[in-house]
């Protein structure tokens, strides 16, 4: 039932985050104003601004201009309802603030993935945003996880800062950012989230040159959405990677 009512909330709170992907990076006001055709800028009324339903019931074009509406918006919505439902039924709500971090986490890294997708770039007020939620909600839920969270930050920073450093075409300062901001959500999850979005992005960059040769080679491809994918893994199954790893590799420690 909880699953059920975040999965509603998600897809609500996916609607808003299509917002602010659009309006943060273009310096929108984001807090006021109505949804608007991003084509005819007309209003869009209550009734068709439903989470997916809306879409859906229209065909996927504006009611006013009947220009289609790109399939980014009921695939965000639905994608951070389904990450809410998922993360609250693998992560359980002891402890609360647990949970609370996991929530928001999928809710910047659906913003910073629809952003960096549309427009090559990680917000600066997007990961800003996300460090001090998440410092709130460990101050308030369990101070001595700062010390970790910080340290996992500082050293997951660290490295993709040298990783920058030495291979600066296809990853920015943003994705240095953007790692430093999941350490505090992660702790030391953050080392295989990192590794998996690593990998993730190795493997479509392998699949790309593949099929499109020495073309392919010169396509740069946002690193953003694979860091966050490896994100949202961490998020869910770090802790037991993590433990995994330890038991197989140091046994007696
Ligand atoms: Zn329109």
């Amino acid at each position: 039932m909880i699953a059920v009512v975040l999965f509603v909330v998600g897809a609500a709170l996916g609607s808003f985050v299509t917002v602010l992907a659009h309006r943060i990076p273009r310096g929108e006001n984001w807090v006021s104003g109505r949804s608007r055709c991003p084509n005819c800028g007309a209003q869009v009324a209550a009734r068709d601004n439903v989470p997916i339903v809306s879409w859906v019931l229209l065909r996927g074009r504006c009611r006013s201009c009947g220009e289609p509406i790109s399939v980014r918006y009921p695939l965000a919505e639905l994608g951070l309802g389904a990450l809410f439902a998922a993360t609250y039924l693998i992560l359980g709500t002891d402890p609360w603030w647990e949970l609370a971090l996991g929530l928001v986490l999928c809710v910047v890294l659906v913003a910073i993935t629809l952003t960096d997708l549309d427009l090559r770039l990680i917000p600066n007020a997007m990961v800003g945003a996300g460090a001090v939620a998440a410092l709130a909600i460990l101050a308030a839920g369990d101070p001595g996880e700062l010390p970790g969270r910080l340290l996992a930050a500082a050293i997951g920073g660290g490295v993709l800062f040298l990783v920058v450093l030495a291979y600066p075409r296809g990853m920015g300062m943003g994705d240095v950012k953007l790692v430093a901001m999941m350490g505090l959500y992660l702790g030391r999850a953050l080392a295989p989230a990192v590794l998996i979005g690593f990998a993730a992005g190795a493997l479509v960059g392998v699949a790309i040159i593949a099929r499109r040769g020495a073309a392919g080679r010169k396509q740069a491809i946002p690193f953003g959405p694979f860091l966050a994918l490896g994100g949202i893994v961490g998020l869910w199954f770090g802790e037991d990677i993590v433990e995994w790893y330890l038991d197989e590799f140091f046994p007696e420690s």
